[in-house]
């Protein structure tokens, strides 16, 4: 099923390359952010069925931002997408209730996920 996706990376490129990823496999993408703040303000406003959420950005960081979505909605399905395979993330990204982490380049892993 399409889901509205809230993309949120600090890369210009990264975003672009997941709104590919997600709009040829049927999704929408409602938003995109490039920082933890900007993410937080911008889940209240669309309310999006998944959030995708880098790890390393200026400023506030994707797991604290993910934190806070979580903690302000707990229904929220928050994805964070990880640059190579950190695993060190993992106890993490099941701590603060997120639905998973995956690989960016890896649009198998990713499309996996949200559509679960
Ligand atoms: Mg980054």
């Amino acid at each position: 099923m399409a889901k509205n996706i809230l993309i949120v990376d600090d890369s210009s490129i990264m975003r672009k390359m997941l709104v590919k990823i997600f709009e040829e496999a049927g999704h929408n993408i409602v938003g995109m952010a490039s920082s933890g703040a900007e993410a937080i303000e911008l889940y209240k406003e669309l309310n999006p069925d998944l959030v995708t959420m880098d790890i390393t950005m200026r400023g506030m960081d994707g797991l604290t931002a993910a934190r806070e979505i979580i903690e302000a909605d707990n229904s929220a399905r928050v994805l964070i997408l990880s640059n190579l395979d950190e695993d060190k993330y993992k106890d993490e990204v099941q701590r603060i209730g997120a639905i998973g982490l995956a690989n960016k380049h890896n649009a198998d892993q990713i499309l996996k996920l949200v559509g679960e």
